[in-house]
């Protein structure tokens, strides 16, 4: 396993880095695959207070008994949108050591940040200066944010605080998109080390890629998986400490481990390099609408899920995968007592102001409808709820 050294306090950290949001439910295999991972060489682990409603750190905290707690670098996030008082934010980090089994978080993150107001507010209740106080005491390592706004918000709030890290968004796809690629070289050039979330966005540089790009990955003389040409990409910039995957069977843990023994920074070749450029065209030309499901336009007071409607619709073109259809009813709550189809918009427009992207999502959201619903649409699914004895 490769590592890299912490540009800011000198931690030897291994590329790979363990996200703990998908583990397996079973927690036999969970705690097996953990202690796999540290076995192997993996020395990150990232976890969060929200994810499964706070069993995931429980689950990691048992995982790490046994000794394996020394071995490792513990990263977990406070949930700034669940912190109305200082007091709250108190008690939602004992709650975490408690979980984690821990007396201490080496890398202690902001979770989600995806505008200078939510940091803001964070200082103004004094979370900022309690978590400092928290840093002196031993009981925080390391203070960072994990983002997911624009590039101007992401400079302005990596620029706002003395930072220990930060943790973007960063693929292929997205190399200029949210933090972008001048972001994390920002925050490289003030010392921040940067982890990187995401690098396989979600799955979706995995399965169900168009045939265009499997064919322009397996002309290239190596054979290597969607995922191992992924995270090849991510980890060649030397701005990236540590790549997070999100792995739940040994299978994939066996793979992106055998990935990260050889991935070393500036290590693709041009001709590499040609091959990310050919797919990342390919991919841009079959997606339709520039969404970067950063959310800003909701909520829609008619119930509209405004970036998952444009997520089916793109999955539509970019996907080679069948069923599309189908899956924008279900993903929209077709059977749900909630639905958000793109059909519900009465264009009042409230959402446009606050689209980043300035995407005319009225238009957009006509075309969704007329392209993944058709007339007959709304009354099937009509008939189907009420056969379902769905409200
Ligand atoms: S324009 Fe449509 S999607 Fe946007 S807020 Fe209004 S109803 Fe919702
Ligand atoms: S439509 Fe615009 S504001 Fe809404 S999620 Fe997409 S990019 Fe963000």
């Amino acid at each position: 396993m490769l590592t890299r050294t912490n540009i800011k306090n000198g931690d030897e950290l291994s590329i790979l880095g363990f996200g703990c949001l998908r583990l397996p439910s079973d927690e036999t295999k969970a705690i097996n695959l953990i202690r796999s991972a540290i076995e192997q060489g993996i020395n990150y682990f990232d976890t969060a207070y929200v994810y499964q409603a706070g069993k995931n750190e429980v689950l990691l905290g048992k995982a790490l008994t046994d000794g394996y707690r020394e071995r490792v670098k513990v990263a977990t996030k406070l949930p700034p949108y669940m912190v109305n008082s200082l007091n709250r934010a108190v008690k939602i980090f004992e709650a975490q050591l408690d979980s984690l089994r821990t007396e201490y978080i080496d890398y202690y993150l902001l979770h989600m940040l995806t505008d200078k107001a939510m940091f803001d507010k964070m200082v103004s209740l004094g979370v900022m200066e309690w978590l400092e106080e928290e840093k002196k005491k031993g009981t925080i390592k390391n203070l960072g944010f994990s983002f997911h706004g624009s590039k101007i918000d992401f400079e302005m709030i990596v620029k706002s605080y003395n930072w220990d890290f930060c943790q973007i968004q960063y693929n292929y796809m997205d190399e200029y998109n949210q933090a972008e690629r001048s972001g994390l070289e920002l925050a490289y050039s003030l010392n921040i080390p940067v982890i990187i979330m995401e690098p396989l966005r979600g799955g979706k540089l995995v399965t169900n890629l168009p045939e265009e790009v499997i064919s322009a990955f397996s002309d290239f003389d190596e054979k290597r998986s969607p995922a191992e040409w992924a995270l090849r990409w991510v980890w060649n910039h030397k701005e990236v400490a540590v790549v997070l995957s999100g792995m739940n069977t040994e299978s994939q843990l066996a793979e992106n481990i055998g990935t990260a023994q050889s991935a070393h920074a500036g290590s693709l070749s041009f001709e590499e390099l040609r091959v990310y450029d050919e797919v990342k065209k390919i991919m841009a030309e079959k997606t339709k609408i520039s969404c970067t499901a950063c959310g800003y336009c909701m909520p829609c007071p008619h119930g509209v899920n405004i970036p998952g409607c444009f997520s089916a619709y793109n999955d539509k073109y970019l996907l080679s995968g069948k069923r599309l259809r189908w899956k924008y009813i279900q993903t929209l709550g077709g059977f749900s007592s909630k639905p958000a189809f793109a059909s519900q918009c009465v264009e009042c427009g409230k959402c446009e102001v606050h689209c980043p992207q300035k995407i005319e999502i009225r238009k957009e959201l006509k075309n969704v409808s007329q392209e993944m619903e058709g007339i007959l649409f709304r009354p099937i699914i009509k008939i189907a709820r009420k056969m379902l004895g769905i409200k």
